[in-house]
């Protein structure tokens, strides 16, 4: 594997260490500006998704000639493919401390699944209660919404939720909670939730604890936890895309008498032990809850990306992004237009990750996204990042957002969102901050338009230009080995028993 080795002085340690990372496909490749130039792309959208890990891609490229479909097959790569399929399930509940015997790992497309697969696997009964954080990715608050009611708890200045409050709303005379649910690190304000504090008090109370860890297993450690400790997490669920996996992938990994006592969410093939026309017995967790061919190559680049990241070390990722984090927090305080979205104490790294959102005083959201990209090669992300109700509380509003329009992208309430990647370095911040400086003080080339449907902001009369880049084509593809080879492989037997047929013709004949 190769490793970019780099000077990083690690937080909780005082002597200065190297941090090696591993080489990130494109996190630094040129990209073109309004003035004509090209620079390379600081890349600081890492929270929406990352770039792969190049060793990925490789591995990649190594295991798809052997592709095949796995479990029913009897030709050697379907053998090779499914016990690949099996030891990456093994690396990816190792990755979280799975109980193997209690827990299992099941892959889904993403976090989004995850959360609809457990919304709609775990049994509720009329009356119960769902409690969950404000801070949530509409992707891990909509899920329960239909299925449940729903309490989004409040958070305080620090983006962290009050645990006295937690576990007066546990109280079961106000009904049942049946589940807890939080994300690990919050996408907007990278508060980190104390979670295994939260599991405990959840199962004091009986409820089952489910963790988003969709933007904190991308950079912390984190274990379930053995089911004989209260303060285990029952469930976590995560997106590869957001931690170097070049494919779209996640899992669930959790309880399994949960998903055993439930009908599966997607039935079809391979969910079933027996099936009649008249009835179905359901094949027991994992196979119950993976309805149709899986992402199989998703699934081994999850567990091969698990792997880079665990040989980098996950402490070590932590101690890098804390690093960067708190340098990004104290220069954006030293610009007086910024005002960063939940804590913006540099000092108090260790309760968050590196998604740092904020707002420009006096410039639009759209237009300093805009003229980072255009003017400065910085890849960002701007608007309500898919979690408008805490984005109505961080900014004091009581507008509701409109998705994909100017009052979600323009100018109306939004804001900035710069998160780190493993790949990012000092140099990224420092450049960063400049721009958002500069941009602070109206200063800026191009001049910026908003697009009356979409109210993204566009310089005027400059649009990227893809041309060159990897793309489609219809040229028909000439490169079929395969009848050559047959050929090749054939001929001179055909022409030894040609011969042969031939003489032993003549041999009849006159012999
Ligand atoms: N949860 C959090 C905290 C997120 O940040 C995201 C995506 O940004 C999701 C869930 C949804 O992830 P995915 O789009 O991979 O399903």
């Amino acid at each position: 594997m190769q490793l970019i080795k780099r000077q990083s002085k690690v937080a909780t340690q005082s002597k200065t260490k190297m941090f090696e990372c591993p080489e990130v496909l494109g996190a630094k490749h040129s990209v073109p500006l309004l003035d004509g130039r090209y620079v390379p792309q600081i890349f600081l959208d890492n929270a929406a998704s990352t770039k792969p890990f190049k060793v990925v891609s490789d591995f990649l490229q190594e295991i798809q000639p052997y592709y095949s479909n796995i479990h029913r097959g009897t030709g050697f790569d379907s053998h090779f493919c499914t016990e690949r399929y099996e030891e990456a399930r093994r690396i990816v509940g190792e990755f979280v401390g799975w109980d193997s015997d209690r827990d299992v790992v099941i892959p889904v497309r993403n976090t989004t699944e995850g959360m609809n697969l457990l919304a709609n696997t775990i049994n509720f009964e009329a009356g119960d209660r769902v409690l969950t954080t404000i801070l949530e990715h509409h992707s891990s608050d909509l899920p329960w919404r239909s299925k449940a009611k729903v309490e989004h708890l409040p958070i305080n200045s620090e983006g962290q939720i009050d645990l006295a409050e937690l576990e007066r709303r546990l109280d079961p005379t106000q009904g049942r909670v049946r589940v807890v649910t939080m994300t690990g690190a919050s996408n907007i304000t990278g508060s980190v939730l104390p979670i295994h504090e939260i599991a405990a008090l959840a199962h004091k109370y009986g409820a089952l604890m489910v963790v988003d860890g969709a933007q904190l297993l991308p950079h912390r450690k984190l274990k379930m936890r053995h089911h004989s400790d209260p303060s285990h997490i029952d469930f976590v669920v995560f997106s590869g895309h957001k931690m170097n996996c070049p494919t779209g992938v996640g899992a669930v990994v959790g309880r399994r008498d949960i998903f055993a006592a439930a009908a599966p969410y997607q039935t079809g093939g391979g969910t079933i032990s027996t099936v009649t026309v008249n009835s179905v017995t359901w094949a027991a967790p994992p196979d119950r809850n993976e309805a149709g061919t899986p992402n199989i190559l998703g699934l081994l680049a999850l567990a091969r990306t698990i792997q880079v990241l665990e040989a980098v070390g996950m402490d070590a990722i932590d101690n890098h992004e804390r690093e960067l984090t708190a340098l990004l927090l104290e220069k954006l305080n030293r610009i007086p237009q910024v005002k960063v979205l939940g804590s913006s104490d540099p000092e108090a790294v260790d309760k968050r990750v590196g998604a740092v959102s904020f707002t420009v005083a006096g410039v639009p959201h759209g237009l300093v996204a805009a003229v980072l990209s255009c003017e400065w090669g910085i890849a960002v992300r701007n608007g309500t990042f898919c979690a408008q109700p805490l984005m109505k509380h961080l900014l004091k509003t009581d507008q509701d957002f409109v998705c994909g329009s100017k009052s979600d992208d323009g100018n109306a309430d939004g804001a900035v969102r710069a998160s780190l990647g493993i790949h990012n370095t000092e140099k990224d911040i420092e450049t960063l901050v400049e721009a958002v400086a500069n941009i602070a003080q109206k200063q800026w080339k191009g001049e910026y338009d908003q697009d009356a449907d979409s109210g993204e902001y566009l310089p005027r009369g400059f649009r990227f230009d893809f041309s060159g880049l990897p793309g489609f084509s219809t040229e028909p593809v000439v490169n079929s080995p395969i009848p050559t080879l047959h050929y090749q492989q054939h001929l001179p037997l055909v022409t030894v028993a040609g011969i042969g047929a031939l003489l032993t013709t003549l041999w009849a004949c006159f012999g």
